[in-house]
């Protein structure tokens, strides 16, 4: 098995400017979606669960547009010969029309064509990792903790309240954010057989746990890693399944090598 370096490619910059793009205008409508009906009607529960749906349609949008951005950064960052290959034309493939076979029933004559998930995966996936559910359990926890303040508080001390749920809100969020591009990467690597690379932000916001994790390959993109350990390495994220983001705000992700 060999790790190709992509050539002529410069991941960091690619998905920095695109992933920032997205993380930033979700971010920026999460707070349009939220301020305004607080703004008028108050900082109270009853604001929040009134803008629950538009805030679940806010997610499903962001994250499957996140699931679809993986897809393409893993196409940009695949060796490309090896891709090529995977994509021969039919025409390549021995024609076995006479005897009514069409070649192997496990690897589609001619592969695969499409390199992005449809919007039938797309939201097969989304919808596979119950966000929908946790952003309204979420919110209906910070309703509550926004209707345990005393009746008599400030409104401005209710206002900052509410915007500190905003944030938690967004951090939540931008972490669902990262678990659906590296989605999008295990989608593309999974049709086009790739592996798996783990790759690492190297700079000062570098934590131990994701560093221990840096370059690490899988074989198979439907394989797993292993949780790191060892000196250094705090408890393990429960939301962690095998795949980045390692921890909240994790800003890892996979990328396909050739096997
Ligand atoms: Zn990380």
């Amino acid at each position: 098995m060999s790790v190709e370096a992509p050539e002529q490619v410069r991941p960091d910059l690619l998905s920095d400017t695109t992933l920032r793009e997205l993380e930033g205008q979700t971010e920026r409508q999460l707070w349009a979606t939220i301020l305004p009906t607080a703004t008028t009607q108050g900082a109270t529960g009853a604001t929040l669960r009134l803008v629950v749906e538009r805030v679940v349609e806010l997610v499903r949008s962001a994250t499957s547009r996140a699931m679809t951005l993986g897809a393409a950064l893993a196409h940009s960052l695949a060796p490309s010969a090896v891709l090529a290959d995977r994509r021969a034309p039919t025409a390549a493939v021995p024609r076995l029309g006479f005897l009514g076979l069409s070649g192997s029933p496990d690897r589609p004559a001619g592969g695969p064509t499409s390199t992005l998930p449809t919007p039938g995966q797309v939201a097969t996936t989304v919808v596979s990792q119950g966000l929908e559910e946790e952003v309204r359990g979420w919110l209906g926890r910070a309703a509550a903790a926004l209707d345990s303040l005393p009746a008599g508080a400030p409104p401005e001390r209710r206002m900052r309240r509410l915007e500190q749920i905003v944030r938690g809100l967004w951090g939540h969020t931008v972490t669902r954010l990262h678990r659906l591009v590296n989605a999008g990467a295990v989608w593309f690597s999974e049709r086009f057989e790739f592996g798996l690379l783990w790759h690492t932000r190297n700079d000062e916001r570098l934590c131990p746990s994701c560093w221990a994790m840096n370059a690490r390959v899988l074989t198979s993109a439907r394989a797993r890693f292993a949780a790191p350990s060892g000196e250094g390495i705090p408890a393990l994220w429960e939301g962690f399944a095998g795949l980045p983001p390692l921890h909240p705000r994790c800003r890892c992700f996979v990328r396909p090598v050739a096997r």
